[in-house]
Parts: C-alpha cells; sequence; structure tokens
C-alpha cells in the first residue's frame, strides 16, 4: 500500500511546460504537486555534466529565442528575470560557410546583415529587410494566437481578416517556406541559408502552412540572436521550481507516473511505478506523452475516437546530437577571417536540404553533405566550461525508423555517424583536431528518446507540428483545449497548442483553461505581476 496525500492539483511531468502550469496554478493560491520521473527536473531543458566535469551541456534545448515572446518572459509573468534569469545575445548570430568558400553571417545588426548578403545580391538584400519589415506588421497576431489556449479566442484566418491585407497572409501562411523564399531571393546560397533558418524548428519546408517560419524563423533571430540563458538550459527549470516551492506548492523527482486514478468517471490523481498515490482534489494536468498517457486509463475512458486518432499520431523531424568537450573554440571562415561564434550552420544549397528532407522520409541517413547546426555556447557564456575550454554540440536532422533497422541499428553505428559528421565540420572549422577534444558523449534519436519518454519516436517537439496535428487539432481534434475526455484530466506540453520549443505557451495556455473552469479569474491571474 502507498501513501496517499492529497493536493489540490497534480501535476504530471517535470519539463518546462509542467512547470511553468504548476507555477501560475500556484500563483493562483492553489496547492500543488510535480511528479517528475527522472531524478533532474527540466525534461528537454536541463544543463548536464555529459562529457567531463565542470562542462555544462545542453543536452536538448540551447536557443531560447522563441521565449523572448513569451508573455511568460515577456512581461516576466512568474518573475523569472527578477529570480536572475539572464539570456545572453550572441553578435554575430550565426554564420553559415558553403564549399565554395563563400559564407553568409548574420549580424545583430539587420542593416550588416542585409550588407552581408548584398555581397552575394543586391535585390536579396533589399528583399531580406522588406521581409523583416512585412513580419514585423503581423507579428504580433501569430504571437497572440499561440499564447491564447484554442478556443479562448479568434481563429487564425478571423485574427487575419482583420488585417487591411489579411488575405495575403491568409495564404502567405498557408504556402511553404520554400515556395515564399523563392519568390523572395534569388542566389542559392541565400536560397540556402533563408531555408536552414527557416528549417530550425524542424518542420519540412517545403510542406504547406511553412510559410510563415520564411518569416518568423529570420526575423526572430534578426531581433533576438540566437538567445542563450546565462549557465544553460538547466536555469530554467530550477528557477520554476523556485517559484512553485515559494508559494507552498511540492516538487518530487524520481516519481514516474504509471496510472491514473479514476473514481466515479473522474479523474481524481495518479500512481506511480513506486507504489505511491497521490490525489488531486481539483485536477490531475499531464505533461506525460500522449501515446503513453491513453495507456494509463481503460481504453473505453478516451472513447474510441480519441483513442484511433491518437494511434495516428506523427513524431516528425528527428534530431541527432554529439556533445564534445574541448580545449579550443572551432574557427569559421568569416569575411576573410577565421572567428569562434556561438552558432554556425551547413546546409550547402536549396537541393542538399530538399534531398536531406526526401532521404529522411524514406529512413536515410543524409551523410554525403550532412545539414548541420553547430552550438559552442561558451564562446559567448564562459561558465559553460573550465577556464579557457568550451562546450561544442554538433547537431543533424537524422530519422528515428532506419530503413532496413528501425531504431535499434542506432546504437551499432551512432559513433560512426558522429564521426562522419565531425570530420565533415572540419572541412569548414579545420582547426578541429583530435588533439584539442577532451571528450564526448553521442545521442542518437533512439538516445533522445530513452532520455526522455516525452520524446516518443525521438521527436523533439512531442510531435509533429504538420496541419493534421497543429492548432485545433493539437493533439487530437476536439480536444484542443488542454481539457481531456476524462473528467478532472487536462494535458499540457509540447503534444498541446502552440507545440513543442521552450516557449512556456502549452503550459500557461493550459493553466488559464484549468483556472477559468475553477471559476477563477485567470487571465488577470496569469498577466498579475508576479512578487
Ligand atoms: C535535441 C533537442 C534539441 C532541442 N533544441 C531546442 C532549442 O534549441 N530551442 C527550443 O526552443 N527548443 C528546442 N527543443 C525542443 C524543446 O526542448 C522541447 O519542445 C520542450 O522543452 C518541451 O517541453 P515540455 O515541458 O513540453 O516537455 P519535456 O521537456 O519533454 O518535459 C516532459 C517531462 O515529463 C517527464 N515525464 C514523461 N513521462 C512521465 C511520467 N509518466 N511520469 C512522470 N514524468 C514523466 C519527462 O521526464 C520530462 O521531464 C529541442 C529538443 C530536443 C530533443
Amino acid at each position: 500500500m502507498g501513501e496517499a496525500l492529497e493536493f489540490d492539483v497534480v501535476v504530471a511531468g517535470g519539463g518546462h511546460n509542467g512547470l511553468a502550469c504548476a507555477a501560475y496554478l500556484t500563483k493562483a493560491g492553489l496547492r500543488v504537486l510535480v511528479l517528475e520521473g527522472r531524478e533532474i527536473l527540466g525534461g528537454d531543458t536541463t544543463t548536464e555534466a555529459l562529457t567531463l566535469p565542470g562542462f555544462r551541456h545542453d543536452p536538448c534545448a540551447t536557443a531560447f529565442e522563441l521565449f523572448q515572446s513569451s508573455p511568460t518572459i515577456r512581461n516576466d509573468e512568474l518573475g523569472l528575470r527578477q529570480r536572475g534569469l539572464q539570456f545572453l545575445y550572441p553578435d554575430p548570430v550565426v554564420t553559415m560557410p558553403f564549399e565554395d568558400g563563400a559564407s553568409l553571417t548574420m549580424w545583430r545588426d539587420r542593416q550588416r546583415t542585409a550588407a552581408e548578403i548584398a555581397r552575394l545580391s543586391r535585390r536579396d538584400a533589399e528583399a531580406y529587410l522588406e521581409l523583416l519589415n512585412e513580419y514585423d506588421r503581423v507579428k504580433e497576431i501569430f504571437n497572440d494566437h499561440r499564447y491564447t489556449p484554442i478556443g479562448y479566442g479568434p481563429s487564425l484566418d478571423e485574427w487575419l481578416a482583420e488585417l487591411p491585407n489579411g488575405n495575403y497572409w491568409k495564404r502567405r501562411y498557408r504556402q511553404s517556406a520554400l515556395e515564399v523564399i523563392r519568390e523572395y531571393f534569388e542566389d542559392d546560397h541565400v536560397r540556402a541559408f533563408m531555408l536552414w533558418l527557416a528549417f530550425m524548428t524542424l518542420q519540412p519546408v517545403d510542406r504547406p502552412y511553412t510559410g510563415r517560419l520564411a518569416y518568423a524563423l529570420p526575423y526572430g533571430r534578426q531581433a533576438n540572436s540566437w538567445t542563450l540563458p546565462v549557465g544553460g538550459a538547466g536555469t530554467l527549470p530550477a528557477l520554476l521550481a523556485g517559484f512553485i516551492r515559494e508559494r507552498g506548492g511540492e516538487i518530487r523527482t524520481g516519481e514516474w507516473v504509471t496510472e491514473l486514478l479514476i473514481e466515479n468517471g473522474r479523474c481524481v490523481g495518479v500512481r506511480t511505478a513506486v507504489g505511491h498515490v497521490y490525489r488531486a482534489r481539483r485536477a490531475v494536468v499531464s505533461s506525460i506523452h500522449i501515446k503513453h498517457l491513453v495507456e494509463m486509463a481503460p481504453s473505453e475512458m478516451w472513447g474510441e475516437e480519441f483513442g484511433r486518432m491518437v494511434a495516428q499520431w506523427q513524431a516528425g523531424c528527428t534530431m541527432f546530437v554529439a556533445h564534445y568537450a574541448l580545449r579550443k573554440p572551432p574557427l569559421y571562415p568569416v569575411n576573410g577571417d577565421r572567428i569562434p561564434v556561438v552558432t554556425a550552420g551547413i546546409t550547402g544549397s536549396t537541393d542538399n536540404l530538399m534531398r536531406l528532407l526526401s532521404d529522411f522520409q524514406r529512413g536515410q541517413l543524409h551523410l554525403d553533405t550532412p545539414v548541420l547546426l553547430v552550438l559552442t555556447p561558451s564562446v559567448a557564456d564562459p561558465s559553460r566550461a573550465p577556464e579557457g575550454c568550451h562546450t561544442l554540440k554538433v547537431v543533424s536532422f537524422l530519422p528515428y525508423e532506419l530503413a532496413g533497422g528501425g531504431p535499434s541499428r542506432w546504437d551499432m553505428i551512432k559513433e560512426e555517424v558522429a564521426q562522419h559528421l565531425l570530420d565533415y565540420l572540419r572541412r569548414f572549422a579545420p582547426n578541429l583536431q583530435a588533439e584539442d577534444i577532451l571528450a564526448h558523449y553521442v545521442e542518437s534519436p533512439l538516445d533522445l528518446e530513452r532520455r526522455n519518454p516525452h520524446n516518443w519516436h525521438g521527436t523533439c517537439h512531442g510531435g509533429d507540428l504538420s496541419p493534421a496535428q497543429s492548432d485545433e487539432m493539437r493533439p487530437v481534434p476536439g480536444w484542443a483545449s488542454h481539457r481531456m475526455p476524462i473528467p478532472g484530466l487536462y494535458q499540457t506540453g509540447a503534444t498541446t497548442h502552440p507545440g513543442g520549443s521552450v516557449t512556456a505557451g502549452p503550459g500557461r495556455n493550459a493553466a488559464w483553461v484549468l483556472l477559468d473552469d475553477l471559476g477563477m479569474p485567470a487571465e488577470a491571474i496569469l498577466k498579475a505581476p508576479a512578487s
């Protein structure tokens, strides 16, 4: 028999969304318990010594750029800035070297970025500034849509209809990023650079409904750089946990939730793997992956249609990540010089990125000319590594399901794949030599799922953000307002609107709906200044 403790709300999963949701609920005066399965909080926002002591790596999220436009941070609704959350905005923002010797660098000053583009095409430099200006006029609408729960505001089309050029934007966001970028830009280096940026939330850039990303990603990076939280991604869950505890909330780690307690057709708590029972007077909020959640109560409680639609859920694009502890940072060619940068991208050409997407769909590894995201946060944040040393993260976009072998083949090939990516990176940063690599640690898409079950099938964002799985379709049509088919149960996290990435949006939106259902002034509570 396990102990049975009772709270107002039990939150299952201590990633940043579960914690943000819990923090807003404690702000409303509710007594909240957060249960996290791992021994550390944060889910995909942690900082861990993956290689050697003193080297602080972000296993998953590094860039906190999207978070900059979240009301949680913009209006400091949870007092995180007051409690010490600080960001760095590296300059240059990102550099992209090409095999033909060309390079393109985004600087914090947009005119300087335009001057870089003008070296390749004057027309494209003007188009770049025009694209930023166009998005500047509509960004708030897209942002408001993300940070309003489904059913609590107009649909995106209704919102866009309020604009003088609303029809234009209705078409734009239904287009693919590839269509938008081909229309704006003529030079293939510039096109490849813009497409790679648009791809940074891992949505295939040739798919309809990715048109907005052609604007939003360059706009956000140009405005806020490749934003780094000082000290690493793990500072965010630590500060959220502090907020919760200060308000009487409780957090328990090492508690995997395995079962939803159902009484009289209602969810009244959870049971964990170690046999503990936690009861919830008002509600249970889950950020357990939707695929696993449906296993935690009898199938008839969900209804046949809900179960069938969860079965259809798609993971989408996945990442392969290799971490290194370095004595020296890689140096990239930038305007005739060789300099260290926080972020480098390698994509080659439009055609190469399209081939990556096609290989991905077929379970093939795109390794001849890999597409890379390479991060060296220690260039801007010396707290990430011992003095003079650096942390390096090499990311590529490779499938979980491998043709002819399933995901388990990853364990045999991951070291070889990591070595291949490193060798390719050396073509652009030849100073990255073996004697300066002190240690390394590799995570395949299968390892990312093992590290966090919310990364179901290696997904980085809860699941694909395709038209079939976004907005009022996420996680299941008819159930996108965080309320689940079992009364008393709410869903948050990356499988809900507005999806993955570090935004706290799903956590805040779920808190909004739950507080509203409890008859509390939800919006006023969320937006009230935090003490
Ligand atoms: C490799 C990688 C790189 C990324 N890079 C970026 C980036 O640079 N910028 C960015 O914005 N986003 C990035 N992302 C995406 C982003 O990190 C995630 O979308 C986001 O952090 C998800 O937050 P969450 O709180 O919804 O879920 P998670 O962070 O996944 O948290 C869910 C939590 O629930 C716990 N849990 C699951 N099941 C149970 C259970 N049964 N019982 C108890 N606990 C449970 C898990 O252990 C986990 O702690 C990246 C993701 C990956 C994988």
